[in-house]
């Protein structure tokens, strides 16, 4: 049994979250205890209560714990890789890379937590200085999907407690064990009593709990519960930042490297099992390269060992759980009534009974079809015809979304012109959609995201404010 973390104390329940391996439903991965809404008051009481000590703490102290924090976690990636694997079903060696990432996203924020900026206009008025600090926002909630369950935490809390807040955390109630780890470490890396608190539980009673008492929040998931929380928060305008979904295109030109377009979109559009919000879902082709294009990727998708995550050689894991194969499978019945031919996304049988499909790809789409539109999250992508790079930037930029879109052409011209008029916050040339770097801004335009970015230099934004002193001799 795993409780949660309340004010320092580790505290029980009678209600437990069922942990169940996607890769072997026979397999309880854990037994993690649901919180009460009076857990989540009381973990925001706790948290209130530490707050003066934390923010007034030394910055050297909290870089120092998160730097432990780091340590520990790159110290056991195998160990925690291994449970990440077997919780969410991600393959053992991209599990160990999220693990891998989610420590050096502490050493990185141990950096940071000593150089929080600020700025100084010198005499604005005759002998008179102004000077820009930073402070914490206060009590923060985070609330995180089950897609990433290290390395998403990992990136809001260490900023978080970087820059003095205090933190309370509901982890996905699909990936509790991961949530627990982390919390687990970050306690013994030295947080005081209250800085941390660990809420595990179903989103719409201890998440829902959560919006409505901290002072910011920072989510990640899907825009339907984006919307709600933003609603629910509406009433207290805490500061909010929202990250959600994705309907992510990538566009290959006639000019493109064949071989590297192909294995850009495999890997983009399939890799963790196309369970990833920058995926890229929509295959934009020109013409001239379209055939020679489906051709290549279909090769992949035929190579593609689909097995139980932690089996060596397995390059895709299951879905995540029964809810997204049925998802996934009834997309599949939506593409081919709309007119789309589907190649693949048979259910598979494994050795150990699992969520397992073939990747899949829908063909002769068109971008108004609700498969181009809604995000599946699943290891299923779609291609586009267009007629050449004009119309294609017209199709990747024809959607309600915004998070990540990319190009395979050798044009710098193309590259360039793409770069400022793809309507996303992240582009990417002649690389997946997916796969970014911890140390660059991350974040959407349109539906996929509100408020200041994540991730780099740039997480400060949104985890102080600042205050604006006007001194006179
Ligand atoms: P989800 O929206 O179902 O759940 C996300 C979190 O919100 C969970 O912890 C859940 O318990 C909680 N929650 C649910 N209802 C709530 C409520 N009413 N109040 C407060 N909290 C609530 O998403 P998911 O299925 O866990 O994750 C998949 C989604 O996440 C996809 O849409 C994907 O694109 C998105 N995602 C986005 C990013 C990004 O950075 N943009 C990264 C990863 C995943």
């Amino acid at each position: 049994m795993h409780d949660n973390l309340i004010g320092g104390d580790w505290v029980g329940s009678s209600s437990l979250l069922s942990n169940i391996n996607p890769s072997d439903i026979t397999e309880n991965v854990g037994n993690y205890a649901k919180a009460s809404q009076a857990d989540v008051a009381r973990a925001a009481e706790a948290a209130r209560a530490a707050f003066p000590a934390w923010r007034n703490a030394t910055a050297q102290l909290r870089a120092d714990i998160l730097a432990a924090a780091g340590e520990e976690i790159l110290a056991r990636r195998d160990e925690l890789g291994a449970l990440l694997a077997r919780e969410e079903g991600k393959v053992l060696a991209e599990a160990i890379g999220e693990v891998v990432r989610a420590g050096r996203i502490f050493r990185f924020f141990a950096g940071e937590a000593v150089r929080t900026p600020g700025e100084i206009l010198p005499q604005v008025r005759l002998g008179v200085d102004v000077e820009v600090t930073r402070e914490p926002v206060g009590v923060v909630g985070i609330i995180t999907p089950w897609n990433f369950p290290i390395a998403i935490p990992a990136w809001k809390i260490a900023p978080a407690l970087a820059f003095g807040n205090c933190v309370l955390f509901k982890p996905s109630e699909l990936t509790p064990a991961m949530g627990w780890m982390l919390t687990d470490i970050l306690l013994r890396a030295g947080l005081p009593r209250g800085v941390l608190s660990l809420l595990m539980g179903e989103g719409r009673d201890v998440g829902a709990a959560l919006v409505e008492t901290v002072d910011a929040i920072s989510f990640t998931g899907s825009v339907q519960t984006g919307h709600s929380i933003m609603a629910a928060a509406s009433q207290r305008m805490p500061k909010l930042q929202l990250e959600m979904g994705g309907k992510n295109p990538l566009i290959v030109l006639d000019d493109a490297d064949l071989t590297l377009a192909a294995e850009v979109a495999a890997n983009g559009a399939f890799g963790q099992t196309g369970q990833r919000c920058t995926a890229s879902s929509r295959l934009i082709v020109t013409a001239g390269i379209h055939d020679r294009f489906v051709a290549a990727l279909q090769e992949r998708l035929e190579a593609f060992v689909v097995d139980n995550a932690m089996k060596p050689g397995s390059q895709i894991g299951p879905v995540i759980d029964q809810r997204q194969l049925d998802k996934n499978q009834n997309y599949i019945e939506i593409a081919k009534s709309e007119g789309a031919k589907v190649y693949g996304g048979e259910l598979l049988q494994r050795d150990t009974p699992g969520f397992y499909m073939r990747p899949c790809l829908f063909l002769e789409t068109n971008s108004g079809m609700r498969i181009n539109r809604e995000e599946i999250f699943g290891p299923i992508a779609s291609v586009v015809r267009a007629a050449n790079y004009e119309e294609a930037l017209a199709i990747a930029n024809d959607t309600e979304y915004g998070l990540s879109a990319g190009i395979c052409t050798t044009s710098l011209k193309y590259a360039q012109h793409f770069r400022r008029h793809v309507e996303a916050g992240l582009a990417m040339v002649n690389l997946p959609t997916a796969g970014l770097d911890y140390h660059a801004p991350f974040g959407g335009t349109k539906a996929s995201s509100f408020g200041p970015r994540e991730q780099g230099s740039y997480a400060v934004d949104f985890y102080t404010v600042t205050k604006t002193a006007y001194i006179s001799p």
